[in-house]
């Protein structure tokens, strides 16, 4: 049976220093990205009633669209639907290999880099480096859930609408 994972590497080939660049440049003006989402959260939950009135169902493709763009582009999201950036140093964990949420494997290289792409910096260790700057930054330390792969694709930012105003759906929303 194929286990689902929201890790999905580029080709077979690990990825390509330049793959990741961007990421890092996020992770090093993580204190910037939490301020930011500071301000875009409470904007975005302001929404709620346009949401209401399309349909949360109706808007999940085209926001998920918008946020998969902006989150790809600066922090290589995979969308896994439950988005935890600002508990791990705006280093998103869905880019282990192994896709940890806990913090890494014991895997992880003398110079820091990742047990399975030695060429990429462990997702973890940059994890770290952005919490220190962050106001929040200790959030590091909460435990996560696992992650539901049932969600994937899904936005986390309306998610987040609705457990702002207290509208979450009884059951996951269906995949598109
Ligand atoms: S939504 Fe998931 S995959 Fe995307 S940045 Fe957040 S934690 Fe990473």
């Amino acid at each position: 049976m194929l286990t689902p994972t929201a890790f999905e590497p580029r080709g077979k080939s690990p990825p390509k220093a330049d793959a990741f660049r961007m990421r890092f440049v996020s992770i090093r003006n993580s204190r910037l990205m939490e301020k930011l989402y500071d301000v875009f959260e409470p904007t975005i939950v302001r929404l709620h009633p346009l949401f209401k009135a399309i349909g949360y169902e109706k808007a999940e493709r085209p926001v998920a669209a918008v946020e998969k763009a902006i989150k790809g582009a600066l922090f290589d999201c995979r969308m896994c639907g439950q988005c935890i950036l600002s508990s791990t140093g705006m280093s998103c964990p869905m880019n282990c290999p192994k896709s940890l949420r806990n913090g890494p494997c014991g895997g992880v290289r003398a110079n820091g880099n990742c047990e399975v792409y030695p060429d990429m910096p462990c997702v973890w260790v940059k994890a770290w480096e952005g919490s220190r700057t962050m106001i929040k930054g200790d959030r590091i330390a909460e435990v996560q859930p696992p992650v539901d792969h049932r969600r994937k694709g899904e936005s986390s930012w309306l998610s987040v609408v609705r457990q702002k105003v207290g509208d979450e759906p009884q059951a996951p929303a269906k995949k598109h």
